[in-house]
């Protein structure tokens, strides 16, 4: 709009510029093109008042030679000149005719008012045969002929009025308006009095006006005839103004055309400025948007650039949205868009349709992790997640971080079993994978959960999943588990158990119980095992099998650890020198970097000798890394405390194990001890272990001896020292200070 404006402003302008100029430049053209035919027009009014003076002559002359005539001048016979001089002027068309005499008198002419006929005669006499006279107030053009008789008796004068008819008829032949009259000099205007012949001079007053003057030949004096011609510029101009007005109005009608031209123009440009403007904030809400390209011009091109911007930009959001919702490593969907999808399919969900939500967790990652390395890992995960996408095309399968991976299948065939189901997604994850030239076994423990038995919202299904994802592992792995009611309440009281266990550390609900550890070798008491005991105040006294566990997973084990071995310390420094003390050690405590911190503090808080601790590990800290094992043991070792292999022959049992670290006890685990005497292998692998110890230098403990039968196995296999229930359960600190008081005399007893 503003665009249109400033168009049609503009080009007003330089047309009012042209438009005045032309305007000037005709009115310019108009006055000269006026004084030119003024020039042209007076001489054609000499010519003609000269051919009429000529005309007037030649009559003149005619009548001047009639020889009757002359007679009659001669004689002086005034009826018979007045009747030649009437006939001649009716001929040659002249109001006036008549006689001067050589003596300068007028004949046949009576009354004739001749002005000054004295200065006529004497011009005559000079030879002038033509001029202006005055008759009668009126200046008539006059022409003269002599007669002769033979020589000059007289002049015969014609005279004719240039009166307003004459002249009028005169104007008529000219090309251009012009008004004439013949003026004696002294009845002249001043301003018209003083100007030179042939001239042109303007004047103005309303009107404004042309003047062309120009002098006559006189046959009186002091008549100074002039013809003056007069044309009116206002009205010529004013045809020429017509010209002026068809002008302007071409430019109105060019300003009209160029407002509305620069209009459709800024339309053109505007309307689609205006649909951008529109579409760029439809896209700021978030709209869909896509431009019409309707011409090929730079407006075109804009069109079509945004559009190729806006699915740009639809582009990169889609991008963000997907990043946002899978996980970068197998671009698998991740939880987010997993419990999206979930809650649709549940929405979906009729009748006794089911829905099945797995949950599963990769066994022994960490060890993958761990010995191969975090790109192993990342290969082996990545493996898994493209095999489960071939081997499960009906199910969608995220990543939910780490090993674990969710699964929901919303399809069930009638015609298999869940159990079959879960069958076929055990398989998919059992199997051997080749990671850095190396085979790695892969297996998983599965937990699923079904809707709408177990649940018809998405979190409490994927709650349950992984509730019996957690019992799958604790059976064992590589196994798969449905959800039960039970494990809800299973869950419930481990929650409240770990509640309770922040208490009872907060508020000393923990004792330790020492378990006496005999030597056959030394025939003696040589130290206790600190076994924590928990008093609860409504459940009574709770296992540590029971509740170690928990703590270990809840990372409670580590202040509890660290109350263990406080409090052992600081009893076993009230023991006598040569009685040592033995503290369990879980794998979570052993990789945390400050129990070697702990333990100094303990020792020197307690006073104890170094020597007179014993740590108790288990094989499972092997499975980890097992350098980081080694050196860890090295550091612990020279803090000067020794370290015992606790329930030796469980779970990774093997003796390379010893071969690699060279642990100061082996305490042999009760299953074994459980075995002897029941024949089996059990007394083989009893001696293969003290073989093993003793010649690696090691001391050799069984736990669990119940039985007398037992104990001699052991003393004949070699066994050093034992610890069981036969010799003394574990005790109260108290009871433990009334046997050393009591010389240990009772326990020798027992042994023998
Ligand atoms: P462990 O270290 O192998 O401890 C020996 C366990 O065997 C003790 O059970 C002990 O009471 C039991 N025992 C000893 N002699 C006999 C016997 O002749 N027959 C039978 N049936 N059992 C016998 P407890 O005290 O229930 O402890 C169980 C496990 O809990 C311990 O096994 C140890 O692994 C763990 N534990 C106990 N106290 C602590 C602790 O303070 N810290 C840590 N990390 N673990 C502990
Ligand atoms: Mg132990
Ligand atoms: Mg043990």
């Amino acid at each position: 709009m503003r665009i249109a404006v400033l168009y049609a402003a503009l080009f007003a302008a330089v047309l009012a510029t042209v438009v005045t100029i032309a305007g000037g430049g005709l009115a310019r053209f108009g006055e000269a093109s006026a004084t030119r035919d003024m020039q042209a027009n007076a001489r054609v009014f000499d010519e003609i008042i000269d051919l009429r003076a000529n005309q007037m002559r030649d009559a003149a002359d005619v009548l001047a030679r009639d020889f009757g005539f002359r007679e009659a001048v001669a004689t002086g016979d005034d009826a018979t000149i007045g009747s030649a001089l009437t006939s001649l002027k009716s001929r040659s068309r002249t109001d006036v005719a008549f006689v001067v005499t050589l003596e300068g008198e007028l004949l046949a002419s009576a009354n004739t008012p001749i002005k000054s006929v004295e200065s006529l005669w004497y011009r005559l006499d000079e030879g002038q045969d033509r001029g202006m006279i005055d008759v009668g107030g009126e200046l008539s053009l006059a022409a003269a002929a002599p007669i002769k008789a033979p020589d000059v008796i007289g002049w015969l004068v014609l005279a004719q009025p240039l009166d307003e008819v004459e002249l009028s008829r005169l104007s008529e032949l000219a090309a251009i308006d012009i008004e004439a009259r013949v003026a004696s000099q002294a009845s002249l205007d001043e301003a018209l009095q003083s100007a030179p012949d042939n001239t042109v001079i303007e004047r103005q007053s309303d009107e404004r006006y042309l003047y062309h003057l120009s002098a006559l030949p006189a046959l009186e004096d002091e008549l100074s005839p002039r013809l003056v011609l007069r044309h009116s510029l206002t009205t010529s101009l004013a045809q020429l103004s017509g010209l002026q007005w068809l002008l302007a109005l071409l430019a109105l009608g060019g300003i009209v055309l160029v407002v509305a031209l620069s209009w459709r123009v800024a339309k053109s440009v505007t309307s689609p400025l205006q649909k951008l403007a529109e579409a760029t904030r439809l896209i700021g809400d978030g709209r869909d948007v896509e431009l019409k390209v309707e011409s090929h011009d730079e407006i075109g091109h804009l069109a079509g650039s945004f559009n190729k911007m806006v699915s740009a930009i639809e582009e990169r959001e889609r991008q963000i949205v997907h990043v946002g919702l899978h996980d970068d490593l197998t671009g698998l969907p991740n939880r987010k868009l997993f419990v999206e999808q979930l809650n649709q399919s549940l929405a979906r969900l009729r009748g006794d349709e089911q829905l099945m939500v797995v949950y599963a967790d990769l066994d022994n990652f960490k060890v993958v992790n761990d010995t191969l390395g975090h790109p192993s890992g990342d290969a082996l995960l990545r493996d898994v997640a493209a095999n489960l996408c071939k081997a499960l095309p009906e199910a969608l399968i995220a990543r939910l971080g780490g090993d674990e991976f969710a699964m929901l299948i919303d399809e069930i065939p009638d015609s298999e079993s869940l159990a079959s189901i879960g069958d076929r997604i055990q398989s998919c994850f059992t199997r051997t994978i080749e990671l850095e030239g190396q085979q790695a076994d892969c297996s998983a423990s599965i937990g699923i959960a079904v809707a709408p038995t177990d649940g018809t919202d998405g979190t409490t299904l994927m709650k349950n999943a992984d509730l019996a994802l957690y019992r799958a592992k604790s059976q064992g792995k590589s196994t798969y588990h449905f959800f039960e009611p039970s494990l809800d309440e299973q869950a419930r009281k481990r929650r409240q158990t770990e509640l309770d266990l922040r208490t009872a550390l907060r508020e000393g609900h923990f004792e330790l119980h020492y378990q006496p550890l005999y030597s056959l070798t030394q025939e003696r008491l040589t130290g206790f095992e600190a076994l924590i005991r928990w008093e609860h105040p409504e459940r009574g006294r709770v296992s540590p099998v029971e509740f170690i566990p928990l703590a270990e997973e809840t990372g409670l084990i580590l202040p509890i650890g660290e109350w263990v071995i406080r409090e052992a310390c600081r009893q076993a420094a009230e023991w006598p020198k040569d009685v040592s003390i033995a503290v369990n050690i879980s794998p979570k405590q052993f990789s945390y970097p400050g129990l070697a911190n702990t333990i100094i503090q303990a020792l020197s808080g307690s006073g104890l000798d170094a020597s007179r601790l014993e740590l108790e590990i288990t094989e499972s800290i092997f499975i980890a890394d097992v350098e980081k094992t080694l050196s860890m043991l090295h550091s612990l070792r020279n803090l000067g405390v020794r370290i015992a292999l606790d329930d030796f022959g469980t779970g990774y049992s093997s003796l390379s194990y010893l071969r690699s670290f060279p642990f100061d006890k082996v305490k042999i685990d009760r299953s074994f001890v459980e075995d002897l005497g029941q024949g089996g292998n059990a007394h083989a692998v009893v001696r293969a272990i003290t073989t093993l110890a003793d010649a690696l230098g090691m001391d050799t403990l069984a736990e669990g001896v119940e039985l007398n039968e037992q104990l001699e196995v052991l003393k004949r296999e070699g066994c050093q020292n034992i610890q069981g229930y036969l010799f003394a359960k574990p005790m109260a600190a108290s009871d433990v200070a009334e046997l050393l008081d009591d010389g240990t005399r009772t326990l020798a007893n027992k042994v023998a």
